[in-house]
């Protein structure tokens, strides 16, 4: 395993702590002996935050010194362990086996409402979720608690969420929601954004239907809302436009991987209902209804290389990944990536990670967009809440060489960053 030293001297245009971050993504993490424990909040019902030890005390996160903030995904196999010192409570990062400490590491935000109930009981754990463990303190609702796709098998191959969460639908209680938020934005003082996400169903005007009613319900609670954004399949034209009516600042149709191929073995259910082509027009449809930047097209970087066969080399699946980004600009789509990791429960649960080269390769060019498409870093957005990318860490740390185009121009801080009660 890579100490920093050896990232710097692998990688030396890009600053060690970003490729620890992504080597720790695609690898996970195994929790030391007690106190260090976490509730995983990527799951994304109640029973899934239960804490997987009494002792828990992560939640989502961890921070290295520099302030880059990493989205903690358990991996029994992974070399790389957090323990916490027993007379500090100091944690840090070591390889499993050895005494040499990588680094130091911050818990990212404990949240005291996590633990609450509203007055009629309801878990707000159950109404809100941490959103991958941002520190500042964006919030999730998952409103369609079922993925059709399950039905056939055709899941998407990185996707673990389908098996952990409960098979049914789910209807939004305004006055929950009310007392929920209220008691979320009193102890935080920031979110970040609120997402909207969930399954996918065939009829994808019903899923709309339920994403409606949910933003219905948040609005009536009167209570300040954060930036919005719809994580949804792709929506056709009149859709869009009713989700945009409805107040969502951003809709997020994700491609997840680029070439028909990877479509193909990678993304089974999209690619047999809706189908790459429409996906892609309907993307630029929702540009035309919202507005250039205010649609988001996630790719699930890395993906796409645990397919046999599909590219020769890892930085050939990276441009193919950077083409499809390219393609989101040319149409008003602003692109996202995520680290693709690893997931127990998915069907890719036993395939390789994408190479560290991979995502060396992929950054660099990502980076190198900003400088020629101008559509702006999205509200939704910061160093604090890209928990599982490195735009915002890339440009703050090397603002010379990634701080370029569009990059320069958001403050990369400005979600505040959450308080925590306890
Ligand atoms: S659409 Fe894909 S990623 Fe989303 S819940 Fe279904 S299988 Fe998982």
């Amino acid at each position: 395993m890579p100490a920093l030293e050896d990232l710097a001297v692998s990688f030396p245009d890009i600053p060690p702590s970003v490729m620890l971050k992504i080597d720790l993504l695609r690898r996970g993490v195994r929790m030391g002996t007690a106190p260090v424990g976490t509730r995983h909040y990527h799951h994304h019902d109640e029973q899934g935050q239960k804490p997987m030890a009494a002792q828990a005390h992560l939640q989502g996160s961890v921070m290295l010194p520099d302030g880059t903030t990493v989205f903690v995904a358990h991996n029994p196999a992974s070399p790389y362990l957090i323990e916490a010192d027993p007379d500090t409570g100091q944690l840090a990062l070591r390889e499993d086996g050895r005494d040499r400490v990588i680094t130091p590491l911050r818990p990212g935000p404990r949240f005291g409402w996590t633990a609450a109930r509203t007055s009629r009981q309801t878990p707000l754990g159950a109404v809100f979720s941490q959103s991958l463990g941002g520190t500042c303190g964006p919030l999730a609702i998952f409103l369609l608690r079922y993925c059709e796709f399950i039905k056939n098998e055709e899941q998407c191959r990185f996707c673990s969420w389908v098996r952990m969460g409960k098979s049914h639908e789910v209807r939004p209680d305004a006055a929950d929601m009310r007392e929920a938020l209220a008691t979320i934005w009193a102890e935080q003082q920031s979110i970040g954004y609120l997402a909207f996400s969930g399954g996918s169903l065939f009829n994808r005007t019903k899923e709309a239907d339920a994403f409606l009613l949910y933003m219905d319900a948040a609005r009536a609670t009167g209570l300040p809302l954060p930036t919005t954004v719809a994580a949804i399949q792709a929506l056709d034209r009149a859709d869009s436009a009713r989700l945009r009516d409805a107040g969502f600042d951003y809709a997020c149709y994700s491609m997840e991987v680029w070439d028909a191929a990877a479509w193909e073995a990678v993304l089974p259910g999209k690619a047999h209902s809706v189908g790459r082509d429409r996906w892609m027009r309907c993307l630029g449809e929702a540009a035309d209804e919202f507005g250039a930047g205010r649609v988001l097209c996630n790719f699930v970087a890395g993906a796409e290389t645990a397919v046999p066969g599909l590219y020769r080399t890892p930085q050939a699946a990276a441009d193919a990944t950077l083409a499809g980004m390219r393609w989101c600009y040319e149409q008003g789509v602003y692109p996202k990536w995520a680290t693709w990791i690893v997931s127990g429960g998915a069907v890719f649960a036993t395939r390789e990670p994408a190479p560290l080269e991979y995502y060396a390769h992929l950054i660099k060019g990502r980076q190198q967009l900003y400088a020629e498409y101008d559509l702006p870093v999205p509200a939704t957005d910061c160093r604090h809440c890209l928990t599982q990318s490195c735009e915002g860490d890339l440009a703050v740390l090397d603002p010379a060489r990634y701080a370029i185009g569009a990059a320069a121009l958001p403050n990369w801080d400005r979600h505040p960053v959450a308080h925590v009660y306890h």
